[in-house]
């Protein structure tokens, strides 16, 4: 039986578990018994689904201590970020227990002496949920809670390089006594992803790459089934002169270095007005190197390693095409030798040009590359000089302005002045290359249902 072994890319890649990968039998299996399962489950109240899925939060609730704990282990997410994961991800699972009542309920679109108009809410099917690994819990939440509430059932593909967390879950969510076939999980690389949405499913809800959104979109065509993709992002973060400098400061750092930089919606390329160059590049400097770097399960410390040694390999190549280019390391740029595993010390880069593959690609590590301007339009035509268009970050004391700004930015959250876009109402996803679809609030749901209209004569 072949296996996805856990290891820790905080202490020199310890092992810390492995998990056997499942078969193309197990797969079919799984696959079949969700679709056994999903007329009882869509004809299960939804006052039901929602008391079932309470069980489940408490659940998860109970245990977070030791959730956030494993995940640290894993994927090296600082122990205090991992419980504040952990809060996040319960935060949203909160947020669509109070409103799935609300948005799913029918709603009257037309009424006359004569006749009634009504849309209802329906569950689409099975849906083939597979997500990444840089929110471990989050990701799962995101993903899976929004389809089980509308009701559809769920096979979870989580990813290989926390395996033991995705067994965590499903220990969890057995516990909390869902009916046979509504949830389930299968658990490998990207064959055993391939391999379940080749089975018979209805929808496909994918969190990754750009590249794996576009093979899963061909797959999806051919099968004529719906796809909701977030994929990556590469969001720009424009400062003016006329912002509150230390509060930008503070919002940079932690929305770039947040997770060792592996979020999606990272601000990633850092936009500055020239005059104020000098004087943001030496705070951010100061900044940066007051963040502790080392053991995720110190409370102490605010940025880990990164998941694995593939991606400390993906990252370092990225630099060094900077370097060979002109790029100028103010801090960091360099794997640290003191520490063992899969560590990059927080970098500040800038005399930083669009060729570069820091600015042309998506880099998800800690690393921030920094562009100046002159013009709001200069600022406005380098923030979209990107594929992706998934978040950005406007600091600027001129309300005009920044609104302006924020409506030229193609993308799809835009934070300003540090405001944190993400709550469980307001909908998540890119334009361009960020995704298809969106996440959360009724958008979200909406995106998880058929609508059906149903008029009747009186
Ligand atoms: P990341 O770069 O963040 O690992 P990926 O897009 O490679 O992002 O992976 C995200 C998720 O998609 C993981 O669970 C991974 O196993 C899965 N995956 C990767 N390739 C495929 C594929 N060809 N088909 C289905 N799932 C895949």
């Amino acid at each position: 039986m072949k296996k996805i072994v856990s290891t820790n890319p905080a202490k020199n890649y310890e092992v810390l578990g492995e998990v056997p990968i499942s078969t193309k039998k197990e797969i079919a299996e799984k696959v079949a018994q969700a679709n056994r399962a999903k007329k009882e489950w869509k004809e299960t109240e939804l006052s039901q689904r929602i008391d079932m899925l309470k069980c489940v939060y408490e659940g998860f609730s109970k245990r977070r201590l030791e959730f956030a704990l494993l995940k640290t282990r894993e994927m090296g997410m600082p122990i205090n970020i991992s419980v504040g994961e952990i809060y996040f991800g319960l935060q949203y699972f909160r947020g669509y227990l109070d409103v799935a009542e609300k948005i799913l309920a029918p709603e009257t679109t037309f009424e006359d002496s004569k006749t009634l108009h009504r849309v209802f809410y329906e569950p689409i099917g099975t849906a083939a949920v597979i997500i990444p690994w840089n929110f471990p819990f989050s990701n799962f939440i995101w993903g899976v809670i929004p389809n089980l509430l509308v009701g559809n059932t769920v096979v979870l593909k989580h990813a290989e390089e926390c395996p033991l967390s995705g067994k965590f879950i499903e220990e969890v969510m057995t516990k909390a006594g869902l009916p046979k076939g509504v949830f389930s999980e299968v658990y490998g690389n990207a064959k055993v992803g391939s391999q379940l949405v080749h089975e018979p499913i209805d929808l496909i809800c994918f969190t990754g790459s750009t590249a794996v959104g576009k093979l899963l979109y061909e797959t999806a065509a051919k099968k004529f089934i719906k796809v909701i993709l977030e994929c990556g992002g590469s969001d720009p973060g424009i400062v003016f002169a006329d912002a509150d400098i230390p509060s930008a400061i503070q919002s940079i750092v932690y929305n770039r270095f947040l997770n060792c930089g592996q979020a999606c919606n990272a601000l990633k390329r850092l936009i500055v007005e020239e005059r104020i160059a000098d004087l943001v590049v030496k705070q951010l400097k100061a900044a940066i190197e007051s963040q502790v770097v080392g053991d995720p399960e110190d409370t102490n410390t605010t940025v880990g390693p990164l998941v694995s040694k593939k991606q400390q390999m993906a990252l370092t190549p990225q630099v060094q095409d900077a370097l060979k280019k002109g790029a100028k390391i103010i801090t960091g740029g360099k794997i640290p030798k003191h520490l063992k595993g899969a560590y990059y010390l927080p970098t500040l880069l800038t005399n930083v040009t669009p060729d570069m593959r820091v600015w042309k690609e998506e880099v998800f590590g800690p690393v921030l590359p920094v562009v100046t301007f002159k013009t709001d339009e200069e600022a406005i035509a380098l923030a979209n000089d990107t594929p992706y268009g998934l978040g950005g970050y406007v600091y600027s004391g001129n309300r005009e302005r920044r609104e302006r700004v924020a409506s030229q930015l193609q993308a799809g959250g835009i934070s300003i002045n540090g405001a944190d876009y993400l709550l469980p109402c307001n909908p998540f996803g890119g334009y361009k290359a960020s995704g298809i679809g969106r996440e959360h609030g009724k958008w979200g749901f909406y995106e998880l249902c058929e609508k059906k209209v149903v008029a009747e004569k009186k």
